[in-house]
């Protein structure tokens, strides 16, 4: 029950490394398994998506916040008539090149990369399901289709986009230099992430005692359905039922950002009647908010930003984490034996590189990258 402007997976552009299709299963399903059971995406579960891992059971992973991704995703998907398998697998893919420690240990390990092309968790992503799963005796990486790489690749400076195009003309990097979106299906995961995190970030921001309701009262979203609900169930008020108003007050916000977006993409559809992904590919960006949606999403952002993300205790953790990631950067350059035997190996073969002491920082980056915040942790305690 694909619509014209879904991808469809007989209509894919293929792997980079031809296969025989699956006999039970689309391109798209396929690639969703291969990424469900890939190393990096069973680290997901000890990475930090805010809260670091050992603060407390409860808290969003990087794991939880991927299925949470999917969840919104898929049920958006099927609503709009799009791939809800392609766009399950590039959401439990998008967060596969995160570093340890969120996005501390990802603009810290930018920082060390300067000199070296830097770090960008998207581009690794990429990297991670295209070269560094070592799962299969043809190839390199998870040889995943077009569709779901382009999903993947969700931002791309200039400078690296021209890099992969020269690797792979017209492939997934080329949209950044014309200019031009990527299918629905990749579109829609960006939102929902965002709605994903907006939400979730609420609820573990309060459960931390960092922020109060009493602060969310500034946040239109929030407060209309929490007034909403305490209109409907009064006795919520009370303070022993705090948990039960705050989820359900979170459960509205998710159904009201859900609805807005299939109403808005839907009115923006009609207007455009796109025949196939290409001429997605050539419009402006249809999957998106109603215009009061997009400015209450943003207001929420902000507030999250300067009350959590921001927050001194974060940013206390937040400053250990970097110290670790600068710390490990630093030692496995100038001691790459003390990294695991294949990293080790690469790090060797950087030596007869065009530039090898930026092969060489690119191995430890991957290195880095792929830990969890807890061996990351272990590995500083051991070399300091
Ligand atoms: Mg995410």
């Amino acid at each position: 029950m694909l619509a014209a402007y879904a991808c469809d997976p007989a209509q894919s552009r293929g792997r980079r490394f031809a296969q025989v299709p699956a006999p039970t299963r689309s391109e798209f399903q396929r690639d969703r398994d291969r990424i469900v059971h890939s190393s990096a995406f069973r680290r997901l579960v000890y990475k930090t998506q805010v809260f670091l891992n050992h603060e407390g059971d409860l808290f969003r992973t990087r794991l939880t916040h991927s299925l949470e991704v999917a969840q919104l995703g898929r049920s958006i998907a099927r609503s709009l008539s799009l791939n809800e398998d392609l766009v399950e697998a590039i959401a439990l893919a998008h967060d596969l090149g995160h570093t340890p420690f969120g996005h501390a240990g990802q603009d810290a390990l930018n920082e060390c990369m300067a000199a070296f092309g830097g770090f960008e968790h998207n581009l690794q992503s990429l990297r991670v399901v295209d070269r560094l799963e070592e799962r299969y005796p043809q190839f390199d990486g998870l040889n995943l289709s077009f569709e779901t790489r382009e999903g993947i690749l969700k931002h791309c400076s200039r400078a690296h986009a021209e890099q992969l195009e020269r690797r792979e003309p017209g492939g997934v990097g080329q949209r950044f230099l014309t200019q031009t979106r990527p299918s629905l299906e990749a579109q829609l995961c960006n939102l929902a992430d965002e709605i994903a995190y907006n939400a979730h970030d609420i609820d573990d921001g309060v459960r931390s005692g960092l922020i109060t309701l009493e602060q969310l009262a500034d946040v239109a979203l929030f407060e209309d359905c929490r007034c909403e609900v305490l209109v409907e169930y009064p006795h919520l008020q009370a303070q022993t039922q705090d948990r039960r108003l705050l989820y359900e007050t979170i459960r509205r916000m998710l159904s009201a950002q859900v609805y807005d977006v299939i109403a808005a993409t839907q009115a923006a559809l009609e207007q455009a009647v796109p025949c196939s992904v290409d001429a997605v590919r050539a419009l402006p960006p249809l999957l998106q908010f109603g215009s009061d949606m997009r400015l209450k999403s943003q207001q929420l952002k902000q507030f999250l930003l300067h009350r959590l993300y921001r927050h001194p205790k974060v940013l206390v953790t937040t400053g250990r984490a970097q110290q670790t990631v600068r710390f490990l950067f630093g030692i496995y350059l100038a001691k790459p034996q003390e990294m695991q035997a294949r990293f080790l190996a690469r790090s060797q073969a950087a030596h007869g590189a065009a530039d090898p002491q930026r092969a060489a920082a690119r191995v430890v980056a991957d290195y880095i990258a792929g830990m969890t915040d807890r061996f990351a942790a272990r590995e500083h305690e051991r070399l300091i």
